[in-house]
């Protein structure tokens, strides 16, 4: 007797199993939402993930007291202002790294013929990405 209710139970327990599968007929026009994982996505600037790069002109860059940068491209983002000079131009058509970069904290639009600046931070690119950064004319 005690084999024939485990027996049951188990014919149950497979019962249950199967009708959950079966529950959920498959309707081939059922169009099922993919399972979308986003990425993570820091915040750059003004709710993106990068600064928005502008095209001012050239720039004239001094750090520590001497010249660092002289007649390289000179960027701007528009939302933050965010002023950066990049030895290679990024948005050339074939590659050329960022090379050395300096940027300078802004806080209004410049003159679209460049600038001249004292950088506030100064970093090197073998790339001609960067991350945070998009850069156009
Ligand atoms: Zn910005």
């Amino acid at each position: 007797m005690k084999k024939l209710r485990l027996f049951a139970l188990v014919l149950f327990i497979l019962s249950l199993l199967i009708s959950q599968v079966y529950a959920n007929p498959p309707y081939k026009n059922v169009v099922i939402d993919p399972i979308i994982v986003k990425p993570e996505v820091y915040e750059v600037c003004s709710g993106k993930p990068y600064h928005d790069m502008k095209s001012r002109g050239i720039a004239l860059v001094s750090y520590n007291d001497s010249w660092l940068l002289i007649g390289s491209p000179c960027w701007q983002c528009k939302n933050c202002y965010l002023v950066l000079a990049t030895e290679g131009d990024p948005t050339y058509p074939y590659y050329e790294p960022i090379g050395t970069w300096a940027y300078k904290i802004y806080d209004e639009p410049i003159n679209i013929y460049g600038a001249c600046f004292d950088a506030d931070y100064v970093g090197y690119c073998p790339d001609n990405r960067m991350d945070g950064y998009r850069f156009s004319y």
